[in-house]
């Protein structure tokens, strides 16, 4: 008899289906059974939801390097699978910079083999735009779909030229898939290593201008309307960027973008003692950038926030500014920079976040998820939005603790994470969870 389990009198925000109020959920078979106020509780256990918490449909990070095959020692399937959990995630979508690149279907084979022994957050992989992701020749498209990609991308990198982003957005149409794309022109990147401005004239950084990331913007969504074909913008920071987004989806172009927590919450002015872990690509910008992402999360132009978590080993990192590697973690840290820079501060309200965190990103992807709609798998996030939390790094499950953000006092907080009807994850410093505990673990009585 599979387990069912009533979650009582939580706050539901299910803006896919209009919800958003103290409703009761039936989990039963790892399936959402039913949503309602005042449900039966029949043969269910039953578990009062702690009050303020919320319960939504399962988060889903689109944007993660999980670095395995090939780099463990920044991080697993196995780990980064933990702090997506831990960081509310039922769900990521993980971009093919492994080693070797997940261009053809044995590595993507390999990864969701890894992630169904995890057997934690679901792993969407990301295939690879061209072979190898070095811009030459499209990789077998039709053979990573069938495999399970649920999208393509060379991230790390740009698609490069012009034609092969023609060549992309057209073969990928044909599977139902976005192209999922680093905007940086390369001749304008150079060889920078912090955003171009004031702060990095000030330090004597290299510059990488906003424009770097807006002409290729540009040229997507020029690509996208010609084609027909869906562009997906990864970790946009700059905000011409942002005003071609808008320009092109009020022409109708399928375009969409993401925005990180860290490009949200911080400005070139982090800067200042070259820490390495403000070092991220594309750079932190300068304060009108922010201001328009802020502006865009708001009134949807951006349609999903990712955290293009990126681990890298505290050896790897702990060198000059100019030679440490591009990048942060960002799993077990994104819940409550969303909560406490966002949510608190009336930029978004909590079923925003919910699109922008869930709703959207299973959209774009095309995948499961994004709702509580009776009969789809008990993917759930219980949120605690008023709970303080510090940032620890040495308590994360990633097995990397590159992040700016340690010691940072952030309200907002994951209660639990429930994948396929199973508790995946449980944050004992939340008031009231054990009884999730408790109603989730406790062997079956006999019927
Ligand atoms: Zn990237």
């Amino acid at each position: 008899m599979a387990m069912r389990v009533l979650l009582k009198n939580g706050r539901v925000l299910d803006p896919r289906n209009g919800r958003d109020g103290h409703l009761d959920v039936l989990v039963a078979g790892g399936v959402v059974a039913r949503v309602g106020r005042d449900l039966p509780a029949g043969d269910a256990r039953v578990v009062e939801v702690p009050a303020g918490v919320i319960v939504c449909p399962g988060l889903i990070d689109m944007h993660v390097h999980l670095r395995e095959p090939g780099q463990e020692h920044k991080e697993t399937i196995a780990t980064g699978c933990a702090a997506a959990v831990a960081g509310g995630f039922t769900a990521v979508a993980c971009m093919p910079n492994t080693d070797p690149v997940n261009d053809q279907a044995a590595i993507t084979q390999l990864i969701i083999a890894r992630a169904e022994e995890a057997n934690l957050a679901r792993v969407y992989p990301i295939g690879a735009v061209s072979a190898g992701s070095k811009g030459d020749r499209l990789s077998e498209f039709g053979d990573l779909r069938r495999a399970g990609c649920v999208a393509v991308s060379d991230d790390g990198r740009p698609v490069a030229t012009a034609l092969l982003m023609r060549r992309a957005l057209e073969y990928a149409s044909l599977f139902g898939m976005p192209v999922i794309d680093h905007c940086e022109d390369p001749s304008l990147k150079g060889e920078g290593v912090a955003h171009e401005g004031f702060q990095a004239a000030l330090l004597g950084l290299r510059g990488i201008p906003g424009e770097a990331e807006s002409i290729m913007v540009e040229r997507d969504v020029t690509l996208a309307a010609m084609t027909g074909g869906r562009v997906h913008v990864a970790h946009m920071s700059a905000r011409d960027s942002l005003r071609a987004v808008r320009d092109g989806k009020q022409r109708g172009v399928h375009v969409t973008c993401e925005v990180t927590p860290h490009h949200f919450t911080l400005t070139d002015e982090a800067l200042a003692g070259y820490d390495t872990n403000v070092k991220m690509n594309p750079p932190l910008r300068e304060r009108l950038d922010r201001e328009a992402m802020l502006e865009g999360l708001a009134d949807g132009s951006v349609d999903a926030i990712a955290t293009d978590h990126a681990p890298h080993h505290h050896d790897e990192k702990h060198v000059e500014f100019d030679r440490a590697p591009f990048g942060i973690v960002g799993l077990e840290t994104a819940v409550s920079l969303v909560f406490d820079q966002l949510v608190h501060r009336a930029v978004i309200t909590p079923a925003r976040m919910v699109e922008l965190m869930s709703v959207n990103p299973a959209a774009i992807l095309g995948v499961a998820g994004g709702s509580l709609t009776e009969g789809v798998p008990a993917d759930i996030s219980l949120l605690a939005p008023d709970v303080e939390v510090t940032i620890d790094p040495a308590r994360f499950r990633s097995r990397s603790r590159n992040t700016p953000f340690g010691g940072r006092v952030l309200r907002g907080a994951v209660a639990a994470t429930i994948v396929g009807g199973r508790l995946v994850y449980l944050n004992d410093a939340v008031a009231g969870t054990a009884a999730l505990a408790a109603a989730f673990t406790a062997p079956e009585e006999p019927r």
